[in-house]
């Protein structure tokens, strides 16, 4: 991967001076381009700026309805107070990197045997390479009565900018009772986040001195707590040593804002079939995710619905000028920012390989992904794991299942200044070099 990305710059000078695309300004949008992007998150940004940068102005558009990017890993942070919501959002003009032209509309639709993308308003945009970035679709109506009773009454999320805030809000003005968090059976961003906030809501309540009135319990719709054993025993021992219940194969399918209950599908064992409803005074929901709608209906899709990529090459399985990468891609693995550090190396390889005409050299993506599990204000286990082989891929040389403050700290106070000064800027391919030089598995 290092010699193909020193070859980046050269082939940056060599594509500003052969580059046939006319520099255009911000009021003449083309309706063509050698790449455009779906999406300025987290993904598409990652990519999006290392081939503006290389392909020169305008070569290259992101399609991104929205006015604000947020670093999402915060959440977790700013639902339990430790930061600002404010620190995880840039305005998307901000971080919109300067040689591309940004869309500011959605994708409508996918036309690949045209190779053009149908904008919410009804133009046609069309490309010679296409790359797919437009992230998890949240479906909160999936839930009875979510949408209206989410931020009110005990009842939140961190995994939506509107009700962020009032995890925090509910945590501190909750005076004991049942707390409930919920993760769903569906494929989920961050698969650590329902349980961390948890964490962090325990260790302020046992501080406030209510943590004797208070039943804690957890529900997974899932069979393990995490799906690495390794993180898992730990996560488990420290469930057991602070009293929170885990509950297993139940899913949140209701809300009963009146009485307050949350009622739940039991998945498997005797009881499969049937509801549990209980009481909540604090209700945090992992809402169900799914893949984008529009992504789901078209031609990109496979069965299940996210973009049809090779879990390699990240090349589309049927059209070979569309990439896909981060949280809307079929590859499986953990759905992070972390797994997209690794990803858009490997995309941008294999697409400016296309481009340039040397694709002898394919990179390879091997599934890497990593979640912060925050366990406290000032410790976590930092878990790093191939998603393909389900085996710990960690950066350091010491026991990353043991909960440490360092590793607390580069995710609170490192990592995201890497994310907004590295990461969105195209110039960050995770940490594969530094797990090399400190000699770690
Ligand atoms: C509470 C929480 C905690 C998390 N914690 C961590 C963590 O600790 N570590 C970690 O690595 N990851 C974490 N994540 C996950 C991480 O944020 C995501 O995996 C990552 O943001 C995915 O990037 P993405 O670009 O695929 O999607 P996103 O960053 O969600 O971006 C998708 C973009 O596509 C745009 N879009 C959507 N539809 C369209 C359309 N039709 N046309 C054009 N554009 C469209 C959206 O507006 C958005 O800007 C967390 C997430 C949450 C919510």
């Amino acid at each position: 991967m290092s010699a193909r990305n020193s070859a980046f710059q050269s082939k940056r000078f060599l594509a500003q001076a052969v580059s046939t695309t006319p520099k255009i300004h911000d009021q003449a949008k083309p309706s063509s381009y050698k790449v455009v992007v779906v999406g300025g998150g987290s993904a598409g940004l990652s990519v999006a700026s290392t081939l503006a940068e290389t392909l020169g102005n305008k070569s290259v558009a992101v399609v991104e309805p929205s006015d604000v990017h947020y670093y999402q890993p915060l959440w977790t942070f700013v639902g339990s107070g430790l930061k600002t919501f404010d620190e995880s959002k840039m305005a998307m003009s901000e971080v919109m990197p300067e040689k591309a032209q940004w869309i500011k509309d959605s994708v409508a639709s996918f036309n690949p045997t045209k190779n053009t993308v149908v904008l919410a308003n009804g133009e046609s945009i069309s490309y010679d390479y296409l790359v797919v970035a437009a992230g998890i679709q949240t479906n909160w109506g999936k839930i009875k009565n979510l949408p209206e009773t989410l931020g009110k009454n005990g009842v939140t999320s961190n995994y939506s900018a509107q009700s962020v805030q009032k995890t925090d809000e509910f945590i501190k003005a909750f005076k004991g009772g049942n707390a409930l968090f919920t993760m769903p059976s569906t494929p989920i961003k961050c698969a650590g986040a329902p349980q961390k906030i948890m964490y962090l809501a325990e260790e302020q309540w046992r501080k406030a001195g209510i943590r004797d009135q208070t039943k804690i319990n957890y529900f997974t719709g899932l069979g393990k707590i995490f799906a690495i054993d390794k993180y898992a025993n730990e996560l488990l021992k420290i469930c057991k040593a602070r009293n929170l219940n885990i509950n297993y194969f139940t899913d949140l399918a209701e809300i009963r804002p009146d009485s307050k209950e949350a009622v739940f599908n039991v998945l498997a064992g005797d009881a499969k079939g049937s509801t549990l409803t209980l009481p909540y005074d604090f209700l945090h929901v992992t809402p169900p995710m799914g893949a984008p709608d529009f992504i789901r209906a078209s031609p990109l899709s496979n069965a299940d619905g996210w973009v049809d990529v090779n879990k390699e090459t990240l090349r589309h399985n049927k059209f070979d000028n569309v990439y896909a990468l981060g949280d809307c891609s079929s590859l499986p693995t953990s759905k992070t920012a972390a797994a997209i550090t690794a990803q858009s190396a490997v995309l941008k390889s294999n697409l400016l390989g296309d481009i340039f005409g040397d694709s002898k050299e394919v990179a390879k993506y091997d599934g890497y992904t990593s979640c912060p599990l925050v366990t406290g204000s000032d410790k976590l286990i930092l878990a790093e794991f191939s998603g393909y082989t389900g085996q710990p891929q960690e950066t350091f040389p010491f026991d990353q299942s043991k909960e440490r403050f360092s590793t607390y700290f580069l995710t609170k106070e490192i990592i995201p200044d890497i994310y907004w000064k590295a990461m969105v800027k195209g110039n960050w391919d995770g940490p594969a070099k530094y797990r090399k030089l400190f000699g770690a598995a």
